[in-house]
């Protein structure tokens, strides 16, 4: 599919985008609400997080501005304005703010679970983020299939938890109200290719895009949502298929904590395996399908419990992306902002000499 029929059918698809993915945009409010802590956290000491703190407090001080002049005006006006609800119009003023933001990067986000720039056209294995809030992602390959990936669904959904679903073409071509029901219930679907070809050899160009254009095809006409995150069957990076991925400014999307549930079929050993590799920002890497996964079914609930008791919050992997790049969007600017202040001081300095 090419970036620009995506465009095209985006546009057509919006309405419908908005329409159908209510639980969608609360699984979006999660990384910002935890974005906001991360900006309000004022005891951690790092470079990073005083920058944050700053920001919040320029922020807060450019929404008192109107209503500073407000107060002046409506002082002169009319003397009698009582204080409180001056104080209530400023925090209401703050919040409309806040909201209207949030909305628009919603509306961005949710548009296509499109992934930031900086993350378009890159490998991401996982994304090790800085903050003390902790998130990790679940990913689960090779469905939709039949039983496994309903019975994982309705997990999902007992625990409130969003997750990502890399799908296989042909499977979902069999199983289309599944596919249905995952982005239904507020997953996100992404390419897995066509027949799940794993070979390390080179592959025809025909044959690459027909098994990533074919899959994108399909998920588009079933469930009105394109993705530009891919996949490679095995995590094969060298076949063609990746590279074709990254041409079309997919994100190729691999993994930090493998379950090797595709190997071993007891649910005690594939919980202990995520357990032992999950991190903060980490993918863990789960199957739904291409076999028989009832252990998987089996282990997920104690794969939930277990990574809970470390502390970690569950996202998608766009919504992933979304807390790294903020993270790494914070850094630039602490970076620029040092940058300047040894300039400043460098000029303080020379003018010191120059009136000596
Ligand atoms: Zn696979």
């Amino acid at each position: 599919m090419t970036n620009l029929g995506s465009l095209s059918r985006q546009g057509k698809s919006l309405a419908t985008v908005i329409a159908a993915s209510g639980s969608f945009l609360i699984g979006m409010l999660l990384p910002m609400e935890i974005w906001t802590n991360q900006q309000t956290n004022t005891k951690a000491t790092t470079v990073k997080t005083a920058t944050n703190t700053n920001t919040v407090k320029i922020a807060t001080n450019t929404n008192k501005i109107p209503t500073n002049t407000k107060q002046i005006n409506q002082s002169a006006n009319n003397k009698e304005t009582p204080l409180e609800v001056i104080k209530i119009s400023s925090v209401v003023a703050k919040k409309i703010n806040n909201t209207k933001q949030q909305l628009r990067e919603l509306e961005l986000k949710t548009f296509n679970f499109s992934v930031p720039k900086r993350f378009q056209s890159q490998t991401v294995k996982d994304v090790t983020l800085n903050s003390k809030q902790k998130v990790i992602s679940l990913t689960f390959d090779d469905g939709p299939w039949n039983n496994t990936t309903e019975q994982i669904l309705d997990i999902l959904k007992k625990h409130n938890i969003r997750a990502t679903f890399f799908v296989v073409g042909q499977h979902l071509n069999v199983r289309q109200e599944i596919g249905k029901k995952i982005v239904e219930e507020g997953h996100v679907i992404a390419n897995h290719t066509w027949n799940h070809p794993s070979k390390k050899s080179k592959m025809s160009p025909d044959r690459i895009k027909s098994e990533i254009g074919r899959t994108a095809d399909l998920i588009y006409k079933i469930t009105g949502r394109t993705t530009n995150l891919f996949r490679p069957p095995g995590g094969v990076l060298v076949n063609g298929l990746a590279d074709y991925a990254k041409e079309r400014k997919h994100t190729v999307v691999l993994w930090s904590a493998d379950s090797v549930d595709w190997y071993y079929r007891s649910a005690q050993k594939i919980t202990k395996k995520v357990l032992n590799k999950a991190s903060n920002g980490g993918i863990v890497l789960l199957h739904d399908g291409g076999g028989p996964r009832g252990h998987v079914v089996e282990a997920l609930p104690n794969i939930i419990a277990g990574l809970k008791k470390q502390g970690y919050e569950f996202v998608t992997i766009p919504e992933l992306l979304t807390i790294k790049d903020r993270e790494l969007h914070q850094e630039e600017l602490a970076k620029k902002r040092e940058i300047k202040k040894q300039e400043t001081n460098a000029q303080e300095n020379k003018e010191q000499t120059n009136k000596e």
